[in-house]
């Protein structure tokens, strides 16, 4: 089964739950608690916690009970494709535009969402040579060389690669199945 046949997808049905960093209580390490703007979930303030590079992970036999019940309450998020569709829609109009947009509404696999320095990216992920539509825009972005957001997508027999640079605007191109 391709991913163009999924029955009944939607991005209702690709929501995923809230996601929140870890943190403990700098004072009372051990147990991992919810991070959210200033504070943990259960109340802990900002000040006194010291912030993970990882998710707090409801299940884990460290995480903070209260924390852990707010998790399980707090609205799901958009799924990868509704959040690329989103940027997608930014993005300069045209025909492949619009056909990615149709196949993230059907579900199509976002294979890799990466953001990054320019260079770095073009380097080791864009696969420059397998683009063979809407690749005009690429020449700007490297002479710019900011930071650079980049996807692919598949769907189907279909390959794009979406290029969302940090202070312009996005363009879909396409690539040449691998
Ligand atoms: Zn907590």
């Amino acid at each position: 089964m391709t991913t163009s046949d999924r029955q009944g997808w939607s991005f209702d049905s690709a929501r995923v739950p809230a996601s929140f960093t870890a943190c403990e209580e700098t004072d009372a390490p051990g147990v991992e608690h919810a991070l959210t703007a200033d504070r943990a979930l259960c109340g802990i303030p900002e000040a006194r916690l010291t912030v993970y590079r990882h998710l707090f992970t409801p299940s884990q036999k460290s995480a903070c009970a209260r924390c852990a019940e707010l998790v399980a309450e707090a609205p799901s998020e958009p799924g990868v494709q509704e959040r690329l569709h989103d940027r997608v829609r930014g993005a300069a109009a045209g025909p492949l535009r619009e056909e990615l947009l149709a196949a993230l509404r059907q579900g199509a696999d976002v294979g890799l969402w990466i953001n990054g320095p320019t260079s770095t990216l073009l380097r080791h992920y864009a696969q420059l040579d397998r683009i063979v539509e809407g690749g005009e825009p690429i020449e700007a972005v490297v002479r710019a060389d900011r930071r650079l957001g980049l996807a692919r997508v598949v769907h189907g027999t279909r390959e794009f690669v979406v290029f969302i640079p940090e202070d312009g605007r996005p363009f879909v191109t396409r690539a040449e199945p691998a």
